[in-house]
């Protein structure tokens, strides 16, 4: 099998245009043509994960974070990223980083995952991400709506929330006139012509578009299709920042943060003044969450769970909801099995294999 088979798989799960723009998730060294012997899943590929990688055999190294963020002026191993690039150059192992594209896809993400972990039902994105869907027009002969409803519903379009093949048909009448070198389907060439058509409408995500406008196309009798392909400012029920959620039973504070602490092995917690409240409704953005306390507080959450949370920021919980920093590593764990059950799931006889190496560069002394 070749790594791009890996890849698609990858992409189906969470397509690397969910990506925020700073980031650089995809292949970063390595090739799509290459035989895998087997993959390896971790949260940072570093030159120990690389070296574990060729110990256990596996050529692809599937991390969450990117390597490289920046570009690479010089390769001459002056630090960890140069190391790892060298590293993974020289043996030939290639790093796939599944980034913020996974972040934003949230039930079945990072996040999914870490609300999973604490028995926060109900998640939905903190900060949805805008763009991720479009609306299709398209004018069909009537007696050809079936197969082109068909068409577009196999290749992705008509999903909203739990319901597919979700579309709406509204009959009118089509006016056209066929040209030089034409062969229309029906009518006189030169003649306007009037059929009864359907304007067939159906929803989908933005990503999806190539693959639903070209089943379109094959399965529509006309030689040119007339079609509206159009940018909905909805957003998508399961993509964007963030988490929020609900706990199925009130808890304490304090019982919450015990939850966190045996769930996510962590040592020590940073949070902001208890307020003494239930705790209901809960946010969580695994690793660098400070941008979202503020939209944590405007949802109406009782307690937000993140990580790398500076200490003026802290403030901005002004006493409504508990902030809760539990480690960047931490937080995040659980992605590296997220990775290796997907990737199982998806090759049941191929090597796939999870990081024993542990990359959290924090330590605590207490
Ligand atoms: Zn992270």
């Amino acid at each position: 099998m070749q790594i791009a088979a890996i890849v698609q798989q990858l992409e189906a799960l969470a397509p690397p245009v969910w990506q925020e723009s700073y980031d650089n998730a995809g292949l970063i060294t390595g090739s799509g043509s290459w035989e895998c012997t087997g993959v390896l899943t971790t949260l940072d590929a570093t030159e120990e994960v690389v070296k574990e990688a060729v110990a256990r055999q596996c050529n692809l190294i599937v991390a969450h974070h990117p390597i490289v963020f920046g570009g690479l002026k010089k390769i001459t191993g002056k630090n960890y990223i140069e190391k790892a690039v060298i590293a993974a150059i020289k043996k030939d192992i290639a790093i796939y980083a599944i980034h913020t594209n996974l972040d934003n896809l949230v039930i079945g993400g990072v996040n999914g995952r870490i609300a999973g972990m604490l028995g926060i039902v109900n998640g939905k994105p903190l900060l949805p991400k805008e763009g991720t869907l479009r609306k299709l027009y398209c004018f069909v002969p009537v007696d050809h709506q079936e197969a082109v409803r068909a068409a577009i519903f196999a290749a992705g379009a008509g999903v909203i929330g739990n319901y597919d093949e979700c579309s709406f048909g509204a009959e009118g009448t089509g006016s056209f006139r066929a040209g030089e070198g034409t062969q229309p389907f029906v009518g006189q060439k030169g003649e306007r012509h009037y059929e009864k058509e359907v304007c067939l409408q159906a929803v989908l995500p933005a990503h999806l578009s190539g693959a639903v406008v070209r089943a379109m196309i094959a399965a529509h009798p006309y030689e040119e299709v007339a079609y509206d392909l159009v940018p909905l400012a909805n957003t998508h029920p399961n993509i964007g920042s963030g988490l929020i959620g609900e706990l199925l039973t009130p808890m304490d504070e304090k019982q919450l943060l015990d939850r966190i602490r045996d769930v996510f092995k962590v040592p020590v917690i940073r949070h902001t003044r208890l307020t003494g409240r239930p705790v209901k409704t809960v946010a969580v953005c695994g690793g660098a969450g400070s941008f979202l306390i503020s939209k944590a507080l405007a949802a109406g959450a009782n307690f937000y769970i993140t990580a790398d949370v500076k200490y003026h920021e802290f403030f901005d919980a002004n006493d409504q909801l508990v902030v809760a920093d539990i480690g960047h590593f931490e937080s995040e764990q659980y992605t590296i099995d997220l990775l290796f059950e997907v990737l199982r799931e998806k090759f049941r006889n191929f090597a796939v294999l999870k990081s024993d190496t542990k990359t959290n560069p924090v330590n605590y002394y207490y």
